[in-house]
């Protein structure tokens, strides 16, 4: 039960080091910029502000295409209004499943009404390019939905030949980013992504409820073929599309791209905070370079998993593929893994994270992400969860896990 003279407390949240897979601190320059005051959402400098956004993203997924823009809602949203816009009933679609997330696409495309193909892949793994052809070849899919970093397993998977593959069969192809987006190479372009969506509350450095996506033209033109303009705002120029009309009406990226484009179609209200946010998170990841935040990244991650390698611990999955920014590693034999957690958080104010289905109980989840992919992050929280562990008379090699992880920075 809430007590009622609790809700009248100053909000003070306790200052926590979030070392688990997402959410993590967000850059305090992203708190300052959602400080900032609130504008109308046609006020010129708003829709500056938006054009801006457009173009800084567009350097962050490394694309030129015009349909770059920010879906109001978390990570989730940002799949939804993508698989919702693309996906009409009856529509094809591949699933290389890797992971939790994988596990996502294909049911939030079987309440779209697609109909879904699985490639199951064992946790710890990639799908490998071959694979995704094959299935290809045989189910004639209209979009391959993929995960690019599943953090649920720490994998991440290669994109470049699945992106030509999909060239080749002429396949529409959209990879969930949002973990690894920031973190690790991610080409839009290059790798032939029709369809990305990201969040911020990872490797982006910002808190969750913004979704970043980008749409080739080829992917645009396909989702307006299915566009339906509400009654209220149409116009005798707007011309409804051949297509089956979109289901969802927030997620439609039909109606989402004519607010973003010249003609500012009024629809939501663009959540003027969270594209704060999302403007700063961008200009900090371009800022310091996109190239030198993923080895910041990948040099974090490395020196994490030395280190925890030296106290004696063991690493999940195949780490030829590992994610720089989240590793697994196996809760030693008798501890219990949630405790050690609890006990971190309260006596260091250190968060890592726990694991989802097959692994749960098995692994913990560590992050090394935006803000706190830096060495006394890494460091910190390898003394920490040294400390604990020794405490609980794990077997564990003492004293070694430190000096590991620091012959990455010194
Ligand atoms: C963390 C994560 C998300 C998060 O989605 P939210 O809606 O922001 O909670 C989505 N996809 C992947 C692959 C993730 O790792």
């Amino acid at each position: 039960m809430t007590n009622k003279a609790s809700l009248f407390e100053t909000l003070n949240p306790p200052q926590r080091l979030l070392m688990g897979p997402g959410p993590i601190n967000a850059y305090p320059r992203v708190h300052q910029a959602i400080s900032q005051a609130l504008i109308g959402q046609y006020d010129p400098v708003m829709t500056g502000y938006m054009n801006q956004v457009q173009a800084l993203y567009r350097g962050v997924f490394e694309t030129q295409n015009q349909q770059t823009m920010l879906v109001d809602g978390t990570a989730r949203s940002g799949i939804e209004a993508v698989l919702v816009s693309v996906l009409q009933p009856g529509d094809k679609v591949l699933v290389p499943v890797i992971g939790r997330f994988g596990h996502l696409l294909c049911e939030i495309a079987q309440r779209v009404g697609a109909v879904v193909k699985t490639i199951d892949i064992e946790w710890g793994e990639v799908c490998p390019a071959e694979k995704v052809e094959q299935a290809i070849k045989q189910f004639q899919p209209k979009l391959l939905a993929t995960v690019q970093g599943d953090t649920s397993t720490t994998m991440n998977q290669p994109l470049k030949e699945i992106g030509e593959i999909c060239q080749r069969h002429g396949v529409l192809f959209y990879c969930d980013a949002t973990a690894s987006i920031a973190g690790n190479d991610l080409k839009v372009d290059e790798w032939h992504l029709d369809a990305v969506s990201a969040g911020l509350q990872k490797c982006l450095g910002g808190p969750s409820g913004s979704a970043p996506i980008t749409l080739s033209d080829r992917c645009a033109e396909v989702i307006n073929r299915r566009k339906h303009v509400e009654a209220g705002i149409r116009a005798d120029h707007h011309e409804t599309g051949e297509d089956a009309m979109i289901q969802s009406n927030y997620f439609d990226l039909a109606m989402i791209m004519d607010y973003w484009g010249p003609e500012r179609l009024n629809h939501h209200t663009e959540a003027t905070s969270m594209l704060y946010a999302a403007r700063e998170c961008a200009r900090i990841f371009l800022e310091e370079g996109g190239d030198k935040v993923i080895a910041r990244h990948k040099q974090a991650g490395d020196a994490l998993a030395a280190g925890l390698r030296a106290m004696g611990l063991e690493l999940f999955g195949n780490q030829a593929y590992k994610m720089n920014n989240v590793v697994g590693v196996y809760i030693p034999a008798n501890v219990d893994g949630d405790k050690i957690r609890l006990e971190l958080l309260h006596c260091f104010g250190i968060e890592i994270g726990t694991s989802f289905g097959p692994l749960h109980g098995k692994i913990w989840r560590i992050g090394t992400m935006g803000y706190n992919a830096r060495q006394e992050c890494v460091l910190t929280t390898l003394a920490a969860l040294e400390a604990i562990l020794v405490k609980h008379k794990a077997a564990v090699t003492p004293g070694q896990a430190v000096a590991a992880a620091m012959e990455f920075y010194c």
